[in-house]
């Protein structure tokens, strides 16, 4: 049994960062740029009108102008501005030549004849006017490599006529629930059985890291219907399975496993829950897939994945492996230790409420690795060492944020 530092280290060690991909912009929300985006434009790229109004020229002291001509946006002005003169332009057309200002449509009283006038108090350059290059210039820098896109960068992209980007792609992690007892929720359920938990759970927590969930539902506990389904799961980035990784006779996994060729790279950590933890990576055609068997209690699987299995999914779609940091709290009540596994058991933490400046963290007490009802008010996990204590009410304690 190694430790959770040595299984991290073995994670992060086969965890490499995936190819960068080419998306189409309207996939690439949440993607990390893997280029810098320049710009080939300015923007605006012309000198453009920013309300339905009157083009004129500041300094023309005419009493009255002729409107030459309309000029909607999309269009651009046939007639220059001369003395005496104005274009009736709508937001967003280009200003014609020999204008500098645009007169509100409101502001303007009308004569005949095309004929309009502007308010006594004149006009100032540059009023109602965008200019070319306000926002930006062509040759400019608007996003650097590592950013990730927001959907106003996908508007940006857009705005300077970008289709597609490159992009740190999603790892795509197929989910497999293995268990004979197992039934899909919403299917009856019969003696012995219970729901697939850890299929849903596991689909939700991928896709919380941006990443692509593939589900490939519940296999039984037969190595032959395990063979076939993991198969198919060896050709996503990451394989999840869950159950099916002890020691029980019908724990089939990690023999199917190294059936299938998966090379193991450790089995079991000293921690509770996740001891049974199984991890290995698979070669195939130079794409490697890094291959977990989760223990099948729910808070086994999910405490595993947030300790192994989301910093391999982060350095898969960027490259750097982090592992989980501990952070500092203050105990609000007292909490209990047995046992030579340190434990990871749920808590609330009250970041608005501190004490010497760390949160509070308040333990919630659960009956066990099945207890997922005790999970659902837990914001982290208190990281409680190995040994036989008890620490109370204002003592500190480590603790990993989770979701
Ligand atoms: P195993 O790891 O297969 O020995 O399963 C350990 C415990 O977790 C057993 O009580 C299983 O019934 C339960 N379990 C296994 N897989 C799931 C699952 N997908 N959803 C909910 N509970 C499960
Ligand atoms: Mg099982």
């Amino acid at each position: 049994m190694i430790s959770v530092d040595e299984a991290l280290e073995h994670v992060g060690r086969c965890a490499c960062q995936l190819p960068e991909a080419r998306v189409l912009i309207g996939d690439s929300l949440g993607l990390r740029l893997a280029e810098p985006i320049i710009s080939e434009i300015d923007s605006p790229s012309f000198d453009k009108s920013m309300l339905d109004g009157y083009a004129v020229a500041a300094n023309d002291r005419s009493p009255t102008r002729k409107v030459v001509e309309q000029v909607l946006a999309g269009e651009v002005p046939h007639h220059a501005v001369e003395p005496g003169t104005t274009i009736n332009v709508m937001t967003g057309a280009p200003i014609p030549d020999g204008a500098d200002a645009v007169v509100k449509h409101e502001d303007v009283t009308f004569d005949e004849d095309s004929t309009i006038r502007l308010p006594d108090s004149g006009v100032a350059a540059g009023v109602g006017v965008l200019l070319r290059g306000a926002a930006f210039h062509a040759g400019q820098k608007l996003l650097a490599a590592g950013h990730r896109l927001s959907p106003v960068d996908i508007a940006l992209l857009a705005e300077v006529g970008k289709a597609e980007v490159s992009v740190s792609p999603r790892p795509r992690v197929a989910v497999l629930a293995t268990g004979n007892e197992l039934v899909q929720s919403g299917q009856s359920v019969g003696a012995g059985q219970i729901c697939n938990s850890n299929g849903p759970m596991l689909k939700a927590l991928v896709e919380s890291t941006h990443s692509v969930a593939i589900d490939l539902g519940i296999g039984r506990d037969s190595p032959e219907e395990l063979e076939r389904l993991m198969q198919q799961g060896l050709e996503a980035d990451i394989l999840v399975v869950t159950g099916g990784v002890s020691v029980g006779v019908m724990d089939l996994v990690p023999k199917v496993f190294e059936q299938l060729g998966v090379e193991q790279v450790f089995h079991k950590i000293c921690m509770r829950p996740g001891k049974p933890l199984w991890f290995g990576k698979y070669e195939q055609e130079g794409h490697r897939t890094l291959v977990f068997g989760l223990p099948g209690n729910p808070i086994s699987t999910l405490v595993s994945f947030e300790i192994f299995v989301k910093p391999a999914l982060r350095a898969l779609s960027e490259g750097e492996f982090l592992r989980p940091r501990p952070l500092q709290g203050v105990l609000s009540g007292p909490v209990s230790h047995r046992g030579k596994r340190p434990t990871y058991s749920p808590c609330q933490i009250d970041f608005g409420t501190r004490s010497e400046g760390k949160p509070t963290v308040e333990p919630l007490s659960w009956s066990g690795s099945a207890d997922l009802a005790a999970f659902t008010r837990a914001n982290a996990l208190a990281i409680l060492p190995a040994g036989d204590y008890q620490l109370n009410s204002g003592q500190e304690i480590d603790f990993l944020s989770i979701g």
